[in-house]
């Protein structure tokens, strides 16, 4: 298996007994989640569709979708937070909710085409080919239909942000969470999706507030954002 690094998943093992912890390392996915699960619902309408969310983790967004009714499948390959998320469904009784060890390269050989809808949040940035992992989200969905990418720009801002900010001064993250130089700008993503076949509709970014503690949307895409895109219809 060549797109993944050991060592990425490494550390999302190491913490993933506090993944559903809100006051953990995590906080911040917990806090971004109803923000992202609303951005997604308003455009792809989630209920009744069936999702694969690459790069799940604990579940966090994976569970919320099903949670909408949506019929949802999430894939990671770090062992203990797929385990920590098959707990969490049992424990939440929710309905319609699977999770897979596997690639979405593999699951896209395996099945591709086989969703309405591809979310991939918050991983592009931890593998060592991107583009690989957008092509795969593009072959696993149907034509006409969404994927969703979220992941942090590249530039000195998100470096004094996502990195100084986060890691060493507020402390919302472990130092080490991320590495620079795999940060990704929107261009870059863009023509990603587009050499996978994949037209941007709409990009989102999202925002810390480091005094209320509050994430918000809002137009600037400078540090955090999304991406949603489309395949073109057969
Ligand atoms: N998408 C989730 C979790 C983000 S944390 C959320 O936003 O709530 C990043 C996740 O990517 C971790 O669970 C990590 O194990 C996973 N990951 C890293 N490299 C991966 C790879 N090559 N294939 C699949 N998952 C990977």
């Amino acid at each position: 298996m060549s797109n993944v690094d050991a060592q990425e998943l490494a550390k999302f093992s190491a913490l993933a007994h506090r993944w559903w912890d809100k006051e953990s390392e995590f906080r911040p996915l917990h806090e971004i989640n109803p923000l992202r699960l609303d951005w997604i619902d308003s455009l792809a309408a989630v209920r009744g569709k069936r999702i694969v969310d690459v790069g799940c983790g604990g579940g966090i967004l994976a569970e919320a979708l099903a949670q909408r009714g949506a019929v949802v499948t999430g894939i990671d390959l770090a062992t203990k937070p797929l385990g920590v998320a098959r707990l969490h469904a049992l424990e939440s009784g929710v309905a319609d909710l699977d999770y897979r060890e596997i690639s979405a390269e593999a699951l896209a050989a395996e099945q591709p085409g086989a969703f309405d809808i591809v979310t991939c949040m918050e991983m592009l940035e931890h593998v060592p080919d991107p583009a690989s992992t957008v092509r795969a989200c593009a072959a696993l969905v149907k034509p006409g239909g969404w994927v969703f990418f979220s992941t942090i720009n590249r530039n000195p801002k998100a470096f004094l942000f996502a990195i100084v900010g986060a890691e060493y001064v507020l402390q919302l993250l472990p130092r080490g969470t991320h590495e620079y130089a795999r940060f990704i700008r929107p261009s870059e993503l863009a023509r990603h999706g587009r050499d996978a076949g994949l037209d941007l509709v709409a990009t989102q970014g999202m925002t810390y507030n480091p005094l209320t503690r509050r994430y918000r949307l809002e137009p600037d895409t400078s540090v955090n954002y999304l991406f949603a895109c489309r395949k073109a219809a057969a």
